[in-house]
Formats: C-alpha cells, structure tokens, sequence
C-alpha cells in the first residue's frame, strides 16, 4: 500500500492571480523542511499538496511531523493511494482504516470528485463504500449528522485516496510571500512569539540580537541561537545577526541621566534595526513589546523609541495577557528554552526610577551628549552573522 500526505492549502487559494507564485513558494518551503528526513515528492494539484515517499527510506511521520509545521496549510491527513475502482477504494478503506473503523461506532463517508470521468457520482460511491463497511464491520452505523469517524475518498486526476482524522497545520501564509522583516530577537518569552506571529503572515525574517558581552555572557547568546534554531520548523533558514552593544551602553550609562537609559538604548537598538533592514531589503522591525507589560512600554516611551525611524514597527502581542503569550510561546516550543535563566541587555545598567512618560524632545536632548551616528556606523560594522536551520 502507498501512503502520501495531502495538505490542504489556507489564504493561498484566495489569492487569485498570485495564487501560482504562492504554490510554488510553498511547495519550496515544504521541500525544504523535508530535505533532511528522507527523499520525498512534493506537488501540487488543484489546491491540494501531495507529499509522497521517495523511497522506502523515508519517513512519513517524521514528514508529517515536519509539513505541520509550514505555514500556508490548513490542514493535513495521511492518505492510502489505490487505482480509481470502487471495490479497490472499498477495500483500502477496510484495511487502512482498520483501527479506527474498530475504535468507533458511527461513521460516514464523504467523497470529493474531482476526476469527473469516474463512473459513480459522489454520492453514489460514499454509498456504496459506506454500505459495503457497515457490511464488513457489523459494530458499525450510518450516521449522517454527528459520526465519530468522517470517512474521506478523493477520485482525483491520477489515483483514488482514503483518508480519515485529518490534523490542523499552521495555517498562515507560506514563508517568503509577504516580503522580509527584520525581527529584534531578545532571549526573553514575548519575542520568539511575536518572529512566530509575523512569519506566519508570509513574512520571511532577519532575526536580530543585541549583545552586551561580558555583561551578558556567552551562555545568553547561545540561549538566543538555540531559540532563532526552535523557530526554524516555522520560519525556515534564517540568518541571525548579533550586534556588539556594549560600548552602546557604556556611553549611555556614562553620558546619560539615569532614569533614561532603556529608552535611549531603545531608540539605539531601533537605528540599528533600520539600518539592517535596508542592507537586507526588510520593510518593517518586528519587536514582542506588550502595552503596559514594562515601563518601557508605555504609549510615550514606544512613541519615543518609534521617533527615530520611519519603517514600521509590527507589535503582533501588543494586546495581549501575558498569560496568552506563555500559551503560544509553548505550543511553538520556545517556553522552555526562553525560561533559561540568562540576563538580557534590557537588565544591564537597568534604571531604578524609570521615565515612563517621557517627551520625545526631552529624550532627544539628554542624549545628544553622545556621538550617535558614529556609535550606531560601529554597532553596523561589528555585526555577526550566523546562519540558523538548515
Ligand atoms: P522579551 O520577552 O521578548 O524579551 P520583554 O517583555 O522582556 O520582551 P523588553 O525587554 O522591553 O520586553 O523588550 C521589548 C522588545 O525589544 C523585545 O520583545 C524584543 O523584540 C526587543 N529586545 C529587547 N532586548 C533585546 C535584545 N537584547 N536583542 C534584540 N531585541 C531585543
Ligand atoms: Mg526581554
């Protein structure tokens, strides 16, 4: 027996005229994230992805695992492949559907249709096949309005498939169709959420990290590429870029009045972004900031922060509980490694009496003691780059 994954596809199929190129986008982010599990096939035909073993090699859990993961499908079920005959689909369901069909006391049979030249119509094979299981296992009934087990033929162009408990993907939009944002990657909770949130509109991401070695530690970067690498199974290759930042915040601290320092190291890490963004074509800086959340995410102080640049600034959690970004940021399987105990450069020379209201003239006037073109050139020139996921 042959078994193939069928992907539904999301938004792609409203998409009208870009509908191909968003296909063919996500056909490469599928065989991208499958490469190293093995040798498989993967194509599309009339809204539905297949996904089919290259070789006996292959493992189709591990791909399935994978492809659940890649943003623009919807849904996804292992489905048994047979020749377009209403007795060989009859006895593919009785075998390939064994387990379930025993587990359960109701079913029905629902058939889409697309190869129009088969003889039954839809109705006619979910009734035949459906008679010819209830025949088979006598444990079972018809049930047309609440069945446990939905039953699913497709007669489509080159084989019948049989399919059941299909599973949610990732809905979305496939990587790399919505443009290129950079996305300021802290090793906190809140911004491997909100890289996940924007790379599921499409958008293909530039992770950036600023780093204050040797008040930070080696151990905190490393906690930082480990979460951009937890990201990979979503956003796909990504090239992290971390940014020397401690002679950034020994100026401030230096030449700056206490109680300013995160925001003006907020307005630093914004330039920097932006200058990032235009070597890398990115159109908008992606943060995890949360209205409220810190003193420095207070409408005034993000006003203060967003003055300095004119890209746009996506905030995807800025409304939410707290409580919702630890929900996601556990399902997406980051939870756990941003928990780790390391300090961020937000914590080093952290004010005790922070503005939180500050005025935009006020911040710009305290820290124009400072060379900023000249610190933000040396920031640029210093940037590592290391490349996540494969
Ligand atoms: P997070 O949980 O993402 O660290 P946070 O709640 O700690 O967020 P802040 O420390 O105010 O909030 O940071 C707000 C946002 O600024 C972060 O979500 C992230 O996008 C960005 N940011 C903060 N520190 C860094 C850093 N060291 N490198 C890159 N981006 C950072
Ligand atoms: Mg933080």
């Amino acid at each position: 027996m042959k078994e193939i994954i069928l992907c539904k596809l999301g938004e792609i199929v409203l998409k009208g005229l870009n509908r191909k190129s968003f296909e063919q986008k996500l056909l490469s982010n599928l065989r991208h994230s499958l490469y190293s599990l093995g040798n498989y096939r993967v194509w599309c035909s009339q809204s539905t992805v297949y996904i089919e073993p290259g070789d006996d090699e292959a493992d189709m859990d591990a791909a399935f695992e994978a492809a659940k993961k890649v943003f623009g499908v919807i849904k996804l079920s292992r489905a048994a492949a047979c020749e377009k005959d209403k007795d060989a689909i009859t006895e593919l369901a009785k075998s390939y559907l064994r387990d379930e069909l025993m587990r359960v006391k109701t079913f029905k049979v629902e058939t889409k249709r697309s190869d129009k030249r088969f003889p039954l119509t839809s109705i006619e094979l979910s009734q035949y096949v459906g008679g010819e299981l209830a025949e088979a296992f006598p444990h079972l009934r018809a049930e047309m309005h609440e069945p446990e087990l939905v039953i699913h033929l497709e007669v489509r162009d080159v084989a019948a498939y049989v399919h059941a408990s299909p599973e949610s993907g990732a809905g979305g939009m496939p990587v790399g169709s919505n443009g290129v944002a950079v996305s300021l990657l802290s090793g906190g909770i809140d911004s491997p959420v909100s890289s996940f949130m924007i790379a599921k509109r499409g958008v293909r991401l530039v992770p950036v990290h600023f780093f204050s070695f040797p008040y930070t530690s080696e151990a905190a970067k490393e906690k930082v590429i480990e979460l951009a690498r937890l990201l990979t199974p979503y956003c796909g290759k990504m090239p992290l870029l971390v940014v020397p930042f401690t002679h950034i915040q020994e100026e401030i601290r230096d030449k700056c009045p206490e109680e300013y320092f995160t925001l003006i190291m907020r307005r630093f890490m914004m330039r920097i972004a932006e200058r990032i963004a235009e070597a890398q074509g990115a159109k908008a800086i992606v943060t995890g900031e949360n209205l409220g959340q810190v003193a420095s995410q207070t409408m005034e102080a993000m006003a203060s922060t967003q003055a300095v640049i004119s890209l746009p600034v996506l905030q995807p959690l800025i409304g939410m509980d707290k409580e919702e970004i630890v929900r996601l940021a556990r399902r997406i399987g980051t939870f756990e490694t941003s928990i780790l105990p390391y300090e961020d450069c937000c914590t080093v020379f952290t004010p005790r009496h922070p503005k939180t209201h500050p005025k935009v003239e006020e911040v710009a006037r305290v820290e124009s003691a400072m060379d900023i073109d000249a610190l933000v050139d040396e920031a640029v020139a210093g940037v590592e780059r290391i490349m996540v996921g494969r």
